[in-house]
This record gives C-alpha cells, sequence and structure tokens, in this order.
C-alpha cells in the first residue's frame, strides 16, 4: 500500500493502482453468487469502469448487505481503512433569494420577518470565536437583489485579509450565474475575479438532478443542467476545484439518478476537476414538495454504494451527515463513503430543512464516530493535499457489525 497520511503523499484519488488492489481481494460468496454484482466487479477491475446500463441494474440488487460490500471494496482499494474528514465552519451570507426552489426550506423573500443579510463586518465576526480551530469556511446563500461581485469580493478580500490560514469554499453555480448577470460579466470573468479576491473552491451545491424535465417542475428559473456543468467546467479550468452533489428523493426516476451521475462522469474525464461528490436526500416536511417520493435509509445507503461504484474519477465520496444524521453517515462509511463532513460549528441549510444533526460536534466525538466502523480518521485540508492521522483519547470498541 502506497498511501501515507503523515505528510503530503497521498494521491487525490488514493492509491492509484486501485483497479490491481480490487483484483486481489478475497470475493464474498454473496457478491460471487449474484451476477449483477459479479458483472460489476470484473468490469469495475478490467475496464476501471461500469457503463450507465449496469449502473441501473444495481438498482435491482436485493441484496443491499452485498451491494454495500462491493462499493466498500472499491473504496478499500483506494484508501484502505481511512476515513477523511476537516474541520469547517458553514456562514451563510444571506437567506434572502429571488427563486423559490421548491424543495427549498431556507429561503425567505426580502420583507420577511426572519430574512436576513450578513454585512461584511457580521460575516467576519461569525468566523472570528472559530477562526483558531478551522481551516475552512464554507459560504453559500441565496440569490440576493441587490448584490453584485463586488460584494462578494469586498467579503473574501476581508476574510484572506484577517483569516488568512482558512480555506474560503464558496457559492453555488446558481449564485455564480446570479452574479456574472448582475454584474455584466461572463461566467469566466466573474469566476476570474472571485478566484482573484480569495475565493479557493466551490462547494457543488445546487446539482439537484441533471435532467432539465426534473429541474423545471422543483426548481424553475434556477440554472440548466448544461448551465450547472459549465459553470464547473468554467471553475476548473481557471484551477478553481469544486464539489459536486445530487439532490435525490424528490420526483426524480433511478434512471435520472444515473444520467446525473453519468454526466458528472463525463465532465470529470474532461477536467479532472471534482474532488468529492456529495449525494443527500430531500428532507420532507409536509409542506414542501408534497410528491416527493422520500429516501429510506436503505435508500440513501443504496445511493452512496451505487455513487462509489458508479463514479470511478471522482476519488471522494461523502457521508453528508448535518442532511443524513451521524447513524446512517456511520454505516455509509462501510458501504462505499470515504468522507465525512466536518466538526460543522454551524450550520443552517439542512437544519432549516429539520435535520436534527447535533451541531459543534468535537474532533473527538467525531474521530470516535469514524473509529466506532472499525477505520482510521484523517483529518484532510479542503483540496486533499494534507493529511494527518487523528485519534481518539479514549479507547473505542468496534462493536458495529461488519457488512459481509
Ligand atoms: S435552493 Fe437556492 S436558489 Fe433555490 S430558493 Fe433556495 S436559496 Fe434560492
Amino acid at each position: 500500500m502506497e498511501i501515507s497520511v503523515d505528510g503530503d503523499s497521498v494521491p487525490l484519488g488514493g492509491d492509484l493502482n486501485w483497479q490491481v488492489r480490487l483484483s486481489q481481494m478475497p470475493l464474498p460468496l454473496s457478491i460471487e453468487n449474484n451476477p449483477i454484482l459479479l458483472r460489476a466487479l470484473n468490469s469495475l477491475i478490467e475496464e476501471g469502469r461500469i457503463e450507465p446500463n449496469l449502473g441501473l441494474e444495481l438498482y435491482s440488487v436485493s441484496n443491499l448487505n452485498s451491494l454495500f460490500t462491493l462499493a466498500n471494496m472499491v473504496k478499500q482499494s483506494r484508501f484502505e481503512n481511512q476515513i477523511f474528514f476537516n474541520q469547517n465552519l458553514h456562514v451563510n451570507t444571506t437567506n434572502i433569494c429571488v427563486l423559490a426552489c421548491r424543495f427549498c426550506a431556507f429561503r425567505k423573500g426580502p420583507r420577511h420577518e426572519d430574512a436576513y443579510e450578513l454585512s461584511v463586518e457580521e460575516y467576519l465576526h461569525r468566523i472570528e470565536p472559530f477562526s483558531s480551530s478551522i481551516d475552512e469556511v464554507h459560504s453559500v446563500g441565496g440569490l440576493h437583489p441587490v448584490w453584485d461581485v463586488t460584494h462578494y469580493e469586498e467579503l473574501y478580500k476581508s476574510a484572506k485579509a484577517k483569516f488568512p490560514h482558512i480555506h474560503i469554499k464558496s457559492l453555488t453555480a446558481v449564485e455564480i450565474k446570479h452574479l456574472s448577470k448582475r454584474s455584466n460579466l461572463t461566467v469566466k470573468e466573474t469566476l476570474q475575479r472571485l478566484k482573484n479576491s480569495g475565493l479557493d473552491s466551490i462547494p457543488g451545491g445546487g446539482a439537484e438532478i441533471l435532467v432539465d424535465k426534473i429541474r423545471d417542475r422543483i426548481c424553475r428559473g434556477k440554472e440548466s443542467s448544461s448551465e450547472y456543468l459549465n459553470i464547473h467546467k468554467e471553475a476548473h479550468n481557471l484551477g478553481i476545484p469544486t464539489n459536486c452533489t445530487m439532490l435525490f428523493g424528490t420526483i426524480e426516476t433511478i434512471q435520472d439518478r444515473i444520467v446525473h451521475l453519468d454526466l458528472l462522469r463525463k465532465l470529470q474525464d474532461e477536467t479532472n476537476g471534482f474532488q468529492c461528490f456529495v449525494p443527500y436526500p430531500f428532507l420532507p416536511d409536509f409542506s414542501r414538495l408534497p410528491e416527493a417520493q422520500l429516501a429510506s435509509s436503505n435508500e440513501i445507503l443504496r445511493m452512496i454504494a451505487i455513487s462509489r461504484l458508479m463514479l470511478d474519477n471522482i476519488p471522494h465520496i461523502k457521508a453528508y451527515r448535518m442532511n443524513i444524521g451521524d447513524d446512517i453517515a456511520q454505516l455509509a462509511l462501510l458501504s462505499g463513503a470515504d468522507d465525512i463532513d466536518g466538526t460543522v460549528g454551524h450550520e443552517e441549510i439542512m437544519h432549516s430543512a429539520g435535520s436534527t444533526t447535533a451541531l459543534d460536534s468535537s474532533n473527538q466525538d467525531l474521530i470516535r464516530l469514524i473509529n466506532q466502523t472499525g477505520q482510521v480518521a484523517v483529518r484532510r485540508n479542503t483540496v486533499y493535499s494534507k493529511f494527518n492521522i487523528e485519534n481518539a483519547q479514549v479507547t473505542v470498541s468496534n462493536s458495529l457489525p461488519l457488512l459481509v
């Protein structure tokens, strides 16, 4: 195993000989006896990829433990038993938004009593108490009716001047589209100015499902699928790394989910700029999008596993515990995910939608959560170029059953 985590020698995608390592792993009977999983395994070993039709067939595998085991084998072939996290803070810039996506519990109209917009000083004030313990601030927000690119330039320049060690991961694709329109700039010009002022990476939210007929029903007026992909492509071409996401469990079909994964994979073939894929389910509250299908725990884990199997060229798959909760996130770490969101000091978007995941998790709690899956917690920076193994200060038993 060539991965070392005490320096900067870990390749972004983990062990680059992952196909060889996968072929050398003992084959559980449950996979050997399942023709779909066996074809998927052989295809990954021989081609490094499974085609969309086979991805679709994975949805018909009824033995979920076997599916999760195969996804975990692929994860292990890249990263062994390491699970990555970082320490970050979410600061949302404003909840005022000129759009009204049907699944969104966060946005407010400008005159709503709970509407807010952070001044630059308020933004810095939010970061201040956490500045010595975090290495990343994650900032997204609504589409503000007045702010243009100059507001964000001031925001990022001020944050970098005061907290030069903190990585700024900010703006969704639709915010970038909105800013470029408001500023009479191209997307490329907007991104270049934002990068020059301190934007380090883009979190990837807002992909929802990259199928326009679904977008038209759940988030009409948002960027189209091709616009989402083009904005990320422009960012990659400017050297700005991005993540990508999927909101599932609304009204999409499983075919739509596979189309989504395939589109991301094709762009990654071209640019190699995606670092991490973050799939998360719609959280219902019976008032927004009442026709949503809703995702069960099994469905969430199935989605994590299929993401790992389909996205051979996007190295990291995140268990987004702010959305799926700590218990399912822990199981996701045994079903293909290698990354988990870190010690989040503050989060609004998922909590507005009903998430009950505890905030202010200490490093120790998160490390314990990872260790309880029988794996090693590795703290990383945002761009996966620095790593440190973190140890829990108490002895923990590996009491969770392994999925075999
Ligand atoms: S998801 Fe984003 S763009 Fe859509 S309404 Fe909410 S804040 Fe606005």
